[in-house]
């Protein structure tokens, strides 16, 4: 994924953003943080909604006490405000699906939230971290860092602190709330890559529960002038049928290792669901389908995991090796095809390891992204080595960010494309993966 600049900013042209769909975070549990009761729902309520409805488990921990909206008003002092916006979250989260049990207040000083200066940072600290251990999230949905809130830049550094502190590894996913204000936007370089979430299906719950926010978004504390207020023109950047991330893209300079891989299958036998997922099931359809010829005399499958794309694919093949470099996932693949005798299985750490042989179709199904761009440029030679004149290479990859991983589906697939020795025949894009299909001059 290209990282935005503020010449081109997310906020000015947010259409140009990628967009993902639900399926994309389909991991748990999740854990929402907002500096403010109010800052969960407007960031991310789509989305807490869209996981729910996917049966997947939200937490929402809310910083402050959300007191300093109405510090004049004396219809509301803090302590009865307090109670109005804790009950409006658990208003909001039950429409979005989620339980009052699953929703923490912290409860500390509105507009005091504490930044790494302060002395309250430590103990604040200590709290974040116990509760990160007891929900152990996978993703957290954090402020973006440099949202113009202190309390959300503060809060970003006690998540970030945090996770540093307990050694944990959740993927880090940022929502912007006040940089939608063009006053108030940091100008300097973004860092992270950016995307969107479509959450047209869940748009209008979201809408339901921003709008339980009343003493937000309406005048039912009318005795503060300088109250805050939610305007619908700033309610208006959080009802889009998307909603804008931010994620820092940790590129890995080496290739992931085999040991990596064993360790995923030996702790799950089917990682990314590719024997059960709709997205895998659809994907593989998509992939049989751009195969240009009905039949191919030799065919080689790099990464063929437990066999589950093997399988669809040995029917057009005379032969078909297939090589991977766990041995758990070729086991299952090995049963999965053993009414296949055109399907040989090796154990290979391509592209160190290749075999001496020609064939006249290659797929290359979610692995590129694994190898360092050393080992792309490897690749994509042996690659064109072994495939016959005329034969045919396919690509298929998952396009969202994947941190921890060198390279992303799109710097792959665009680099193979950039090849004089490949001509390309076909291209798919979907919300979810892109596919490829090259001829080899
Ligand atoms: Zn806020």
């Amino acid at each position: 994924m290209t990282q935005q600049t503020s010449s081109c900013s997310p906020f000015n042209h947010p259409s140009s953003v990628p967009l993902y769909s639900v399926d994309t975070l389909a991991t748990a549990p999740i854990l929402v943080v907002a500096p403010h009761p109010d800052d969960e729902t407007l960031g991310c309520g789509g989305a807490i909604a869209a996981l729910r409805a996917k049966g997947l488990s939200v937490w929402v921990l809310v910083i402050s006490d959300g007191t300093k909206s109405h510090a004049r008003s004396a219809a509301y002092p803090a302590p009865k405000l307090r109670s109005l916006r804790e009950a409006e979250t658990r208003r909001a989260m039950k429409l979005l699906g989620v339980d009052a049990s699953q929703i923490t207040f912290f409860q500390l000083p509105d507009s005091a939230i504490p930044t790494p200066e302060s002395t309250e940072f430590a103990s604040a600290l200590d709290r974040f971290c116990q509760y990160f251990m007891t929900v152990a999230p996978l993703i957290i949905f954090a402020p973006w860092r440099f949202d113009p809130h202190p309390d959300h830049q503060a809060t970003w550094q006690l998540v970030n602190s945090a996770l540093e502190q307990c050694s944990m590894t959740s993927r880090l996913i940022e929502y912007p709330i006040w940089d939608w204000d063009q006053a108030q936007r940091h100008t300097s370089e973004l860092t992270v890559a950016s995307w969107r979430l479509d959450i047209s299906q869940t748009l209008q719950v979201k809408k339901g529960a921003i709008a339980e926010y009343r003493s937000q978004t309406t005048h039912l504390i009318d005795d503060d002038p300088q109250g805050f207020y939610l305007t619908p023109e700033m309610i208006t950047n959080f009802t889009q049928p998307w909603e804008l991330y931010f994620e820092e893209k940790m590129n890995s300079p080496e290739s992931l290792s085999a040991e990596y891989f064993e360790s995923l299958y030996q702790t799950d036998p089917d990682p990314w669901k590719f024997a059960t997922s709709d997205y895998e099931a659809k994907k593989y359809e998509a992939t049989l389908a751009a195969l240009p010829h009905p039949r191919y005399r030799s065919a080689f499958e790099i990464g063929g995991s437990i066999g589950v794309l093997t399988e669809k694919l040995a029917p057009y093949c005379d032969a078909l090796l297939s090589i991977d470099v766990s041995e758990t996932a070729q086991i299952q693949a090995v049963q999965r095809c053993q009414s296949m005798p055109q399907v040989q299985f090796q154990i290979m750490q391509f592209p160190a390891q290749y075999p001496d042989k020609k064939f006249d179709l290659i797929t290359l199904s979610e692995v590129g992204y694994y190898w360092s761009l050393d080992d792309l440029k490897t690749a994509q030679d042996r690659i064109a080595n072994c495939l016959e004149p005329d034969g045919y290479l396919l690509l298929v990859h998952w396009l969202p960010v994947s941190p921890g991983y060198p390279l992303t589906g799109d710097e792959v697939h665009n680099s193979f494309l950039e090849m004089v020795r490949f001509h390309h025949v076909l291209g798919q894009r979907t919300s979810e993966y892109r596919l490829d299909l090259l001829r080899k001059m």
